[in-house]
This record gives structure tokens, sequence and C-alpha cells, in this order.
């Protein structure tokens, strides 16, 4: 499993770093866990075909994580002209989230016809859903954005990948990182706490519980990244736009 990181930033442009989004290649498929607004852009900076995508996570319903799906959509119609299927996954309204975007901001694009299959699949709590050689689990968070998010458990041969989404803590993040080999935590701030998000305090005190190999940081505010050097913890990694890791 290789992991690209597409987009570490937050929805505030912090760092200048691009909008949520992480590419990761499996033997045989590549896919993404959320595609925040910039997905798009970031993956042309790093040379990753959009094309060879087959499935999207999506943790939750907020503009910088699923926003990009407006201009995937452009992207795969007018430039690739793509054919190959595209699942997207994601919490109850996905698809009608993602049509109203798309209407609102390219009015017409939701209803061109496609050459491609898109598919829509609805995530059930702490229920299994496999997706080509994925194996996706969904443990909802605390986290507002008008259809319930998730932290997600992605499985496929014998490793464990994990996304926190966005979100305080919650004990239901710890099924979604127990024995992960990576957990992607969002750490939007480091001691300051800020409604509906983490805090690396928080992490910190928890990483035992977590259980996860390695842990990584994103999703980090000006506050957050100005203390980046104060965390120091072996199992720790801070995300960068463009990082690759191998899993
Ligand atoms: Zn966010
Ligand atoms: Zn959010």
């Amino acid at each position: 499993m290789k992991l690209t990181i597409v987009g570490s930033g937050d929805a505030f442009g912090s760092g200048g770093r691009l909008q949520t989004c992480y590419h990761v290649a499996i033997p045989g498929e590549d896919f993404l866990i959320d595609c925040g607004a910039t997905a798009i852009i970031g993956m042309q900076q790093l040379g990753l075909d959009p094309d060879r995508v087959s499935t999207i996570f999506i943790s939750h319903l907020h503009g910088d994580h699923f926003a990009g799906l407006v201009w995937y959509l452009l992207h795969a119609h007018y430039v690739t002209r793509r054919t190959a299927p595209l699942t997207i996954t994601g919490p109850k309204g996905t698809a009608l989230r993602f049509a109203t975007a798309a209407e609102a901001l390219f009015p017409g694009s939701s209803k061109i016809e496609r050459r491609f299959e898109m598919r829509f699949l609805e995530y059930t709590e702490a229920t299994p859903l496999q997706v080509g050689a994925v194996q996706v689990t969904p443990f909802e968070v605390s986290h507002p954005s008008g259809a319930p998010p998730y932290a997600l458990r992605l499985e496929s041969a014998d490793k464990i990948l994990s996304f926190s989404g966005d979100t305080e803590w919650v004990d239901s993040l710890l099924p979604a990182a127990k024995g992960a080999d990576l957990f992607i935590a969002e750490c939007f701030s480091f001691d300051v706490q800020v409604g509906y998000h983490m805090t690396w305090r928080k992490i910190e005190t928890n990483l035992d519980r977590l259980g996860a190999k390695r842990v990584l940081l994103t999703h980090m505010s000006t506050e957050m990244l100005a203390h980046r050097d104060h965390v120091r913890d072996a199992r720790v990694l801070l995300a960068k736009d463009g990082m690759t890791l191998d899993i």
C-alpha cells in the first residue's frame, strides 16, 4: 500500500496547504480518501492519474472533504473522457449533496450524459462495506456536517489504514484505529480546544489506547503548525502535501 498525501490542509488554507485528499495505490487499483475542492489540482501537481482511481471514500460532507467531486466529474467528462466506472462511498445523502454542489457551481453539470458509471454507496454504522479489494468500516464521530460524519477503517490484503475524518475526541476512534498500520488523525490545534476538532494534547493522551503502529497528524491550523516542533513521539509523523509513505 502506497500513500500519497495530495492535501493535508484544513478548510482555511492554513500553511498554504491543499484541502483533504489522500491517494492510495494497492496492486491493481488506486483509491482516494476524501476529495477536497483542490483534489484535482493536487493530483495534477503530483502526476497522479485521476482516471486510475476506482473508488473515492468520503468521511463527511464538508466542502473541504467532498467538494472536489464536482471538479473530478468535469475533468473526467471533458478532459479525459473517462469510461472506467467510479464508486463513491459516503454518509447517507452523499449523492444528493454532490448533485446540489455540482448544480450550484456548474449548472447542468450533474445531468450531463456521462460515458462512465458513477455509483454512490452509503455507510451503515460499524458495518463493513466491500468495494473492490478494499473493505471500509465507518465509525460515527462528532462533527456536525449535515449528515453523519465518520472515521474510516480501510483494510486491504493484510494492511490497515484508518482515518479519523474531522472530529473532537470520541471513543469511536478506538475501534477505527486499533492495530492500524497507519492512523491518519486530524489535529486541528495544539492545545486550544476548538469545537468539534481535535487537539494534539488529546491525541497524545490517547496514543496507547488508539493502538495504531503509526499516527499521521493532518488538517492542522496555523496554531498547530506553529507548534509542530513540540510533537515528539516516535510513533507520530506530521503530514505535508506531496509526502509519500509505504504502509
Ligand atoms: Zn475539514
Ligand atoms: Zn469538517
